[in-house]
């Protein structure tokens, strides 16, 4: 999914947790499974964008996603508690950049990029794989406020 979508979701995550070490470990292991609910994410047809193109698109969804998960989640609890959830729920995506951008195919990098390769849930469509990553998105916070 987008780093946009993962960082909601680790905000969402930190914002009801009390417990840091709880909130983080969850908002990790909450990346990989959300990436097998089919979706898009600025990873379609990488191998097909320069670069500079990937990168300033990469750099955007994860600041826009960081920015809006704070406005949202992140003003009433601990800053470092809510960047490391938000880090933590985008870990995997960041491990795989060297492999994007400079080709490191050797652990944990290329291991890395395989592994959630293999896991990823993608729709036919753009418009399907954005619906669904909102639909989503939307159903975990609901849940998690539930606990608040
Ligand atoms: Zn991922």
């Amino acid at each position: 999914m987008t780093a946009t979508a993962h960082a909601l979701v680790g905000g969402a995550i930190a914002a009801s947790m009390q417990n840091p070490v709880l909130g983080i470990t969850l908002s990790a292991v909450s990346h990989p499974l959300l990436d097998l609910i089919p979706h898009w994410d600025f990873g379609w047809g990488w191998r097909q964008k320069t670069k500079l193109r990937l990168f300033l698109e990469a750099t955007f969804d994860l600041v826009f996603g960081f920015l809006l998960a704070y406005l949202l989640f992140g003003r009433n609890i601990d800053f470092w508690y809510f960047s490391a959830a938000v880090l933590a729920s985008e870990i995997w995506d960041i491990l795989e950049a060297p492999y994007w951008f400079f080709g490191w195919k050797f652990p944990p990098f290329g291991l890395i990029y395989k592994i959630q390769s293999s896991l990823q849930g993608k729709t036919k469509t753009m418009q399907v794989g954005i619906l669904n990553q909102v639909l989503t998105v939307t159903g975990i916070v609901l849940v998690l406020r539930l606990f608040n």
